[in-house]
């Protein structure tokens, strides 16, 4: 009898293995299918001089969209908006701008009229009004008048008529309630506003980076300039540029002063008031009666920062991770394994102008929050050799689908890290979810081997290595279809 049953038990194991063992091809058929070639090649079509750089409401970023929503139709997923579009639209103000301008050090007492360069010394405002303005420049700190911190960049200062010199952030840098306090001020759309409400008529930010997350002020014009244009208007005031903002931010003490120099800045830009972006969503509906009413949420921002001045790619920030997203989706979707829950893609626009497209999500989900599982965040995840999943060790049932599939199928160095509050302005889509209580992990690469040209003219492909998008998109499809048909974890 024992060994009737043990025989009986015998063959049931074999069975088990033998299924085991096609569950395991057919996971790995598409597995294999998914390409670094391909990834390569979506990256090269959306960084490509026709969408202009993906500026969020702009023609360029609404064509990318298309090609988005035509690639998910194509593998099969469903629209993700109601009325069976795959858009979900949103305001989204944005300035095309039309040259790189100028920015000029006119002749004074003690120094020579000096041309500045784009894109070397300075970049346009992605949101400056057109024209000229020229003036004394006043070094204002960070810009900030803050009554409840008694802290004033502007104290017995006039910039009536004059050009602001202005960093970027708050002179505060811990990562505590304080910080909380300090973040109204930290919004570039704040000092802006509150130095031309002052009376300046132009700005000159350090901060050489393009970035659309301001506002179009009428007449107020501006550029971004390297710390070696700083460093250069302050020549012979006694003073370095580089000390001097170290002082501020050790002494938290504000040290504004007229610099003894006149510059005039122009720029030829054209506002859209009424622009329009939308989001990009489908969905692969979950195979299972009762699982796919809980859904898995993937993320990624489509848009980057245009062409001010020249076309900026935006080809690692982040068509990287738009184009891993969209990998995982083709790959889910054609897996002889189907997802058990639903899984929910979305392609955010306005990102780049201040999270509008991942604000507008939580705002009017497409899937009740209290049914999603979880949202992972894709943003720069296509330079280094290996993967790291933030906040993944708050959440270890997630965390082990990602390590397990890494360990046994892709082989990549992998860590983790433990959530942590950010008492500041909000940075990534995924700060957003978890803001709104969605339990959100970000994936990111490490071990950069390619220089990181952050909102710069040369974020394009050849600074990518695409056989770690490969890995990411893998790592996606094994975890989430795990993830997805594991009935019985709680995935806290
Ligand atoms: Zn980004």
């Amino acid at each position: 009898m024992a060994s009737r049953f043990l025989s009986v038990l015998f063959l049931c194991l074999v069975v088990a293995n033998v299924y085991a063992q096609d569950q395991e091809k057919v996971l790995l058929k598409t597995f294999h299918s998914i390409s670094s070639n391909d990834l390569l090649n979506y990256d090269t079509e959306l960084t490509s001089a026709k969408y202009g750089g993906r500026l969020s409401g702009s023609p360029g970023y609404l064509n990318a969209a298309k090609w988005v929503a035509e690639k998910l139709k194509l593998a099969g997923l469903k629209p993700g908006i109601s009325d069976s579009s795959f858009f979900q639209y949103f305001p989204n103000a944005y300035s095309q701008i039309l040259t790189p301008g100028t920015v000029t050090l006119l002749a004074g007492k003690s120094n020579p009229r000096k041309e500045y360069h784009f894109p070397d010394d300075f970049y346009p405002g992605s949101n400056t009004a057109s024209g000229k303005v020229s003036g004394e420049v006043v070094y204002v700190g960070f810009g900030i008048t803050a009554p409840n911190l008694g802290y004033d960049d502007y104290k017995n200062l006039d910039v009536k008529g004059k050009i602001v010199l202005m960093e970027t952030g708050v002179p505060y840098g811990g990562n505590d309630s304080l910080q909380l306090k300090w973040e109204p001020y930290s919004y570039h759309r704040y000092k802006f506003q509150h130095a031309q409400e002052l009376g300046a008529i132009g700005l000159l930010y350090v901060s050489k980076i393009a970035n659309p997350n301001t506002s179009f002020l009428k007449g107020f014009v501006y550029a971004h300039i390297g710390e070696p244009v700083a460093e250069e208007l302050f020549a012979g005031s006694g003073k370095k540029y580089a000390e001097t903002r170290a002082f501020i931010t050790k002494s938290m003490k504000p040290n504004s002063f007229a610099l003894d120099k006149k510059v005039q800045i122009t720029a030829s830009s054209k506002y859209f008031p009424d622009g329009k972006s939308c989001n990009v969503i489908g969905i692969i509906e979950g195979s299972d009666p009762v699982l796919k009413n809980e859904a898995i949420v993937l993320g990624a921002h489509l848009d980057a920062v245009g062409s001010p001045g020249c076309l900026f790619p935006g080809a690692l920030d982040n068509g990287s991770g738009s184009c891993d997203i969209l990998a995982a989706a083709e790959a889910l979707a054609s897996s002889g394994i189907k997802p058990a829950r639903t899984v929910i893609f979305i392609f955010f626009g306005g990102e780049e102008c201040g999270l509008f497209g991942s604000k507008k999500y939580v705002e009017s989900p497409i899937w009740p929050k209290e049914k999603v599982v979880f949202m992972i965040n894709l943003d720069m995840i296509g330079n280094g050799t290996g993967l790291f999943l933030a906040n993944g060790k708050s959440h270890p049932a997630i965390l082990n689908y990602f390590s397990d599939s890494n360990k046994k199928y892709i082989h990549r160095d992998f860590d983790a890290s433990e959530a942590r509050i950010s008492y500041g302005r909000p940075r990534t889509d995924g700060a957003i979810f978890e803001k709104a209580g969605y339990q959100t992990l970000h994936l990111y690469t490490s071990g950069t081997v390619k220089t990181v040209y952050y909102h710069h003219p040369l974020d394009n492909v050849d600074g990518l290595t695409p056989e770690i998008m490969e890995d990411a998109a893998k790592l996606l499809y094994l975890s989430v279809l795990g993830i997805a048909n594991d009935g019985t974890t709680v995935f806290k």
